[in-house]
């Protein structure tokens, strides 16, 4: 909510908002700023480019958590490439519940693509490997990943990852997409939510 909404002029009221996401309590030390997520995902985007020059790439991201990964890197890819997504569930609150739910499947058919799943972040790997094992079952040429954040830590299941953006602790980060029940996805840096 915001407590004016500034037109612009000289005389307009300060806008100031009386609910700012930035200010909440829960949200601790900032992991990764805006500036080093904008630099890294360019220099991502460029490698993929140069990676799948000449090839029918498909990205694929996993809603809800990689859409603004998704958008910033699709504008640092210089390649045709086409874009879908895949709807899972696997975490309520701070911990996955350790079941994996298809919610939304991809639109068009992927046999015959270079396939690029687009992730949020890596922690267990069970949902990967889940997604991976569905993605294969379809037929594409090849099936790589390309994760914003991994928390090599909490590892169960190892899945090359072809591209990272960053490495972060284990620890419960938000912001850039990623949530706390729906919460957090609009900060516009990585955070760490505090414990409760
Ligand atoms: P995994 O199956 O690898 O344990 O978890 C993958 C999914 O869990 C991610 O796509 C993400 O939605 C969620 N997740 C894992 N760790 C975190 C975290 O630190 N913060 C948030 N917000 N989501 C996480």
């Amino acid at each position: 909510m915001t407590a004016a909404h500034g037109a612009g002029g000289p005389e307009a009221p300060e806008t100031v908002a009386v609910s700012d996401i930035t200010r909440d309590p829960l949200v601790g030390q900032v992991l990764v700023p805006e500036r080093e997520l904008r630099t890294r995902i360019r220099e991502i985007g460029e490698a993929i480019s140069v990676d799948y020059a000449e090839k029918p790439l498909v990205l694929i991201g996993i809603l809800r958590g990689s859409v603004m990964f998704m958008a910033d890197l699709l504008r640092s890819v210089s390649i045709p490439v086409s874009v879908d997504f895949l709807a899972i569930s696997s975490y309520v609150g701070r911990d996955s519940s350790g079941v994996v739910r298809l919610l939304k499947d991809l639109d068009h058919p992927i046999a015959g693509k270079d396939v690029l799943l687009v992730e949020d972040i890596i922690d267990t790997g069970l949902t990967l490997s889940y997604v991976l094992r569905v993605l294969r079952t379809r037929g594409p040429e090849s099936v790589s990943v390309c994760t914003l954040l991994n928390k090599p830590r909490s590892r169960l299941i190892d899945q090359p990852l072809k591209y990272v953006g960053f490495e972060v602790p284990d620890e419960f980060v938000v912001g850039y997409g990623l949530d706390f029940n729906q919460r957090y996805r609009n900060l516009p840096y990585i955070a760490v939510l505090k414990p409760e």
